[in-house]
């Protein structure tokens, strides 16, 4: 017996359980931008000035109305589980908003709401690959796709654009990186993190080297549709020839500062609706109730509170974009969309300050939180390594002065 038990019961030991780890969790890359919010988060406690540019998260908090109408949701019973897809009433409303604002025609049952777009995005690669099959990913594009993509046993195919073509990749790209197996398109408009909008004459140029594959569909993640300073925002699924192979996700997080509630939506043909709900009812069940009910009311309530975080949003781009504009060496572009900026640096690569050699962003960011304490995210997470990502999720005050201390680091490198 002894023995039997020494057999079985190792003394616990790290690169035991390491070997232990499935090859999907060790295949997948920690998200880069979470990393960065805890390393700011961590040096805060320390006590140092940390200015944290590096979570897309709204500063803003969730507009009061929407926090009264999950109140009255919890006082009201809504205390249980929901169907899996979501209260009848929230897909009904997010059908009247998908018509109301995006020509966008759903039924209830072609809509899943999930914790957060993140898990609509997971639910659809679940859903629709196989091992090799291909995901066209357009780039820079949001740090978590190609993870989840690849926990999906599919095979990210990156099409990327640099800055001098704002960052958006043409139909013509877009087409060279069709095979056999690709499945899937996905990108986000406006573009985290770029800030791009892509044009409806883009979108239609898009749909149309999609539609001549019919194995493909799209992923139009559309989380930053309110956020929008071009004044127009383009849903590749109007496309009448894409219409029925698109999959559109949006979500709160954004439009309505509720990150926390973790609640978001896609709208898809019926068949891939389904999948999605099978595969949720099995991994987590409907989002939380008392939240869906106040989502609801968001949606079709008053949007000033959405309207004011996007002027907030634009007066900082604004301010960003110029400021950055006067530092020798980076090259700014300037966001459509989003809240945040793109810029390149690659002017700084080979430069140093002391010992430290700066010869990618992965290299600029860490001086920068090293020397400046300011938290930003390398690009190369983003599918860029020429660039690094700073959100304008913070005052004015604070991005002001953020950009002093940059372009003291930045004076520093020769
Ligand atoms: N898509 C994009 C482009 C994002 O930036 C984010 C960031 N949160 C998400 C999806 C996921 O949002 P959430 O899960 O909070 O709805
Ligand atoms: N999407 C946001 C970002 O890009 C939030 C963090 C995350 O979910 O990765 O920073």
């Amino acid at each position: 017996m002894a023995t039997f038990a020494a057999a079985f019961f190792k003394p616990y030991n790290m690169s035991n359980t390491t070997s232990l780890l499935s090859q999907r969790a060790l295949r997948m890359e920690e998200s880069a931008t979470l990393r960065m919010a805890a390393m700011a988060r961590e040096l805060k406690a320390k006590g140092h000035q940390v200015i944290d540019l590096s979570l897309g998260e709204p500063d803003f908090d969730t507009p009061d109305h929407i926090k009264e109408a999950a109140k009255k949701a919890l006082d009201d019973g809504y205390t249980k589980y929901t169907p899996v897809a979501g209260l009848l009433e929230l897909r009904e409303a997010i059908c009247t908003k998908f018509k109301r604002d995006n020509g966008l025609e759903f039924l209830p049952n072609q809509i899943v709401v999930s914790n957060g777009a993140k898990q609509c995005i997971a639910n659809v690669c679940m859903a629709m690959l196989d091992p090799g099959d291909e995901v066209i990913i357009l780039s820079p594009y949001w740090v978590s796709y190609a993870e989840i993509v690849k926990v999906a046993e599919g095979e990210p195919v990156i099409v990327h654009a640099g800055i001098e073509q704002e960052y958006k990749a043409t139909a013509a790209q877009v087409e060279a990186a069709i095979t056999e197996r690709t499945k899937l398109l996905l990108f986000s408009s406006p573009c985290n993190p770029t800030g791009s909008v892509f044009s409806e004459e883009e979108l239609q140029a898009i749909a149309e080297v999609v539609s001549g594959h019919e194995r493909i569909h799209i992923i139009s993640d559309e989380i930053y549709e309110y956020i929008n300073f071009s004044g127009r925002h383009h849903s590749i699924g109007t496309i009448e020839s894409v219409k029925d192979r698109t999959i559109t996700i949006n979500g709160f997080s954004k439009g309505f500062a509720m990150t926390g509630w973790r609640l978001g939506y896609l709208g898809a043909p019926k068949w891939i609706a389904d999948a999605c709900n099978k595969i949720q009812g099995q991994f987590t069940s409907g989002a939380n109730s008392f939240g869906q009910k106040a989502a609801a009311y968001a949606l079709l309530a008053d949007m000033k509170p959405t309207d004011e975080m996007r002027h907030a949003f634009e007066k900082r781009r604004n301010m960003v974009v110029e400021l950055l504009g006067k530092i020798p060496g980076i090259k700014a572009n300037m966001p459509e969309g989003a809240f945040y900026s793109f810029p390149d640096i690659s002017a700084l690569f080979g430069k140093r300050c002391g010992d430290t050699v700066v010869n990618n962003p992965d290299d600029f960011c860490e001086y920068l939180l090293e020397t400046e304490y300011v938290a930003a995210v390398s690009g190369s997470a983003f599918g860029d390594d020429h660039c690094f990502r700073i959100s304008f999720a913070a005052s004015e005050e604070q991005l002001r002065e953020a950009v002093i201390r940059i372009e003291r680091a930045v004076r520093e490198l020769k």
